[in-house]
Formats: structure tokens, C-alpha cells, sequence
């Protein structure tokens, strides 16, 4: 049984991130469908599963790579974002963050009010910044 199971699945995609991520999916919707719409979300969930298993099974390797790439790069910029985010967050109390107006990279500054002279650490262009509180 083992040995023939291995035997169809020669060639074939098999598991990746996508897959992980669709299954999460299938839940979250699952989850949501006792509260919001279920006759779509139990739509979605059959087309989410019916995808997952296609794409396990599909031949076109080079292709559903491509597709768990680009989720990849989704995923990534998604945590890259709640972390940046996340952080600014945090720096609330303590810390100011400002644009700098030559290269637009932005700067985390001390919280200290009033107007203050900063220079960009990647440009080295001076400005003058206003944090009021
Ligand atoms: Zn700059």
C-alpha cells in the first residue's frame, strides 16, 4: 500500500507552504462560516480543498513552484509589515519616526518636542524636524 502510494506520487507536486497555508484557510472559513453567510463560505472551503488536492497531485512541478514562490513573497512582505508595524507600535511612548525629504528613507527618532536638526545616516542630508508630542 505504502510502496503504491509512493509509486503514484512519483512525479507529482506533493506538499508545500501553499498547501499549509490553504488548510489554514479552510479552517479560518470554516470558522467563520457558523456566524457569516455559510452557504459562500462552505463554497469557498470546497473550491480551497479541491485546489490543495489538484495541486498536490499536479505534474506541472515548475509552475506550482512558481505559485508557492509568489505566496511566499505574500506571506513574507505580509510579516515584514506586521512586524515593522508592530514595532512602531511599541515605540509609541519613547519614539517618533519621520520621512527623511531627500531619499525618503524613514528615520526612528527620539520623542523630544520642538523643532530639531537631524541628518539622514544613509544620504547624510541635514533637515530639520518638528516633533510636537
Ligand atoms: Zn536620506
Amino acid at each position: 500500500m505504502k510502496q503504491r502510494f509512493r509509486q503514484f506520487m512519483q512525479g507529482r507536486y506533493g506538499l508545500d507552504q501553499l498547501y499549509v497555508g490553504m488548510l489554514v484557510l479552510y479552517f479560518i472559513l470554516l470558522f467563520f462560516s457558523r456566524w457569516f453567510m455559510p452557504e459562500l463560505m462552505t463554497g469557498l472551503m470546497t473550491l480551497v480543498i479541491i485546489l490543495a488536492v489538484f495541486r498536490m497531485f499536479s505534474k506541472n512541478i515548475v509552475v506550482r513552484q512558481r505559485e508557492n514562490a509568489v505566496y511566499l513573497r505574500v506571506v513574507n512582505g505580509m510579516k515584514h509589515t506586521g512586524k515593522k508595524l508592530l514595532q512602531r507600535i511599541k515605540d509609541i511612548p519613547t519614539k517618533r519616526y519621520r520621512k527623511c525629504p531627500n531619499c525618503a528613507v524613514t528615520l526612528r527618532l527620539p520623542r523630544k518636542r520642538g523643532r530639531h536638526k537631524t541628518t539622514c545616516p544613509k544620504c547624510h542630508t541635514s533637515f530639520e524636524v518638528k516633533i510636537r508630542m
